[in-house]
């Protein structure tokens, strides 16, 4: 058995950053040894040594989009460019997301919480590939025609059986696109698997105008969609008590952006969920509404947060190092120790990756070395390089 011993100024261990460690690691498998006080033989790299990040939130069926809407659209913009170019074939879907997948992982991404829709990534999934990262998929359903519900969800069931199947379910994509109806078919079928689900959340003050007040480019654009007058179930009360009221209790949910998230709204969904977690996007948010997400009011909340990057119709990159640096420097007072956790361990305990996002003995979870730093921090200089 052939062994590497790697130190750094920083180690970044479950309980936060250390020196003077170092890891043993086995060197063809990638599995971890142990740590231990660094010998003299250890290879020192510069800066931090991190686990392989987790993106707890991506598209990868849309990365052929990439650069085809514009910044700042907004909600309803964005809803409505992807709607008319999601079908452009200029750029083959299935390729583009397998070279995003590969790129990925070479940027330290070790696993991968994916949106699909379609079957565009289903092949890349099944695939047992080094240089891919593993995947979770959440096969998203929508569709505000109550009638319809039924036939949106046995096509849904339908599409997942193409996906592995204990790395799949069938989940919420938003308050906005759901009838009640629907909602109430998943939640039968989530309440029996106990699997892991998320839902676009708070995203956007469009969609807070739509479902509080009825109001706004969304619901302009609802309507010229043809629900004129806009579904009965909206404008009753705040989204947060809507989609709380249709989701069974105790789901292990990803609340997926949560730009808008008070102190109120956090409460509210850990006592609904108390193993859900928030994902923040930051840079998607940058790019569609050209805002951030309150994460230092989550950091000080106590709230599990991971870090996902949304879709390349949304975003520049597909980059977890990049999103962490936009925080890092946006959010000065939120400590690089529990930035990491965001990009690593946390992702990895919500999906039950156990050999994943932590340096523990027996563990294969990558490894990143992110240097230079400045002050101590992650800041738009430093490099991400993947170690193993
Ligand atoms: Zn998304």
């Amino acid at each position: 058995m052939s062994l590497r011993e790697l130190t750094s100024d920083f180690i970044y261990l479950p309980d936060g950053l250390v020196s003077g460690k170092s890891i043993l690691m086995e060197e063809k498998s990638g599995e971890i040894i142990g740590i231990q006080d660094a010998g003299e033989q250890a290879e020192y790299f510069p800066g931090i040594l991190c686990p392989g990040f987790i993106n707890s939130h991506c598209h990868l069926e849309l990365s052929h989009l990439k650069g085809k809407i514009p910044p700042r659209t907004g909600m309803a913009g964005f809803i409505q460019q992807l709607q008319s170019i999601r079908n452009e074939t200029e750029i083959d879907p299935t390729d583009a997301a397998n070279k995003a997948a590969e790129l990925a992982f070479s940027k330290g991404v070790q696993a991968i919480g994916d949106i699909s829709n379609s079957l565009v990534t289903s092949t890349l999934k099944r695939t047992t590939n080094s240089n891919l990262p593993l995947f979770y998929t959440f096969l998203e359903v929508f569709g505000l025609n109550s009638m319809q519900a039924p036939a949106v969800f046995e096509a849904g069931l339908e599409k997942m059986r193409q996906f592995p199947n204990e790395a799949v379910s069938l989940t919420w994509h938003a308050p906005y696109s759901m009838s009640p109806a629907l909602m109430a078919l998943l939640s039968q079928v989530s309440q029996k698997e106990a699997k892991v689900y998320s839902i676009h959340l708070l995203e956007s003050q469009e969609e807070l105008d739509l479902m509080e007040k009825r109001c706004g480019p969304m619901a302009e654009l609802f309507r010229q969609w043809g629900f004129d007058p806009l579904p009965e179930w909206m404008g009753k009360q705040s989204v947060t008590d809507f989609v709380l009221a249709q989701l069974p209790k105790g789901l292990k949910m990803l609340w997926v952006h949560a730009v808008h998230v008070q102190g109120k709204d956090i409460a509210k969904l850990t006592d609904h969920s108390p193993e859900s977690a928030f994902c923040l996007c930051p840079l998607a948010n940058q790019y569609i509404h050209g805002t951030l997400p309150p994460a230092d009011l989550l950091w000080h909340s106590g709230a599990k947060v991971v870090l996902g990057t949304d879709s390349l119709a949304g975003n520049a990159v597909m980059d977890i190092g990049e999103e962490l640096k936009l925080l890092s420097e946006s959010f000065p007072q939120i400590p690089t120790s529990a930035l990491l956790s965001w990009a690593t361990g946390n992702g990895a305990e919500f999906f039950g990756w156990q050999n994943l996002g932590r340096f523990t003995t027996g563990a294969k979870p990558g490894v990143l070395q992110i240097f230079p730093l400045q002050q101590g921090r992650i800041f738009n200089g430093s490099l991400i390089q993947r170690i193993r």
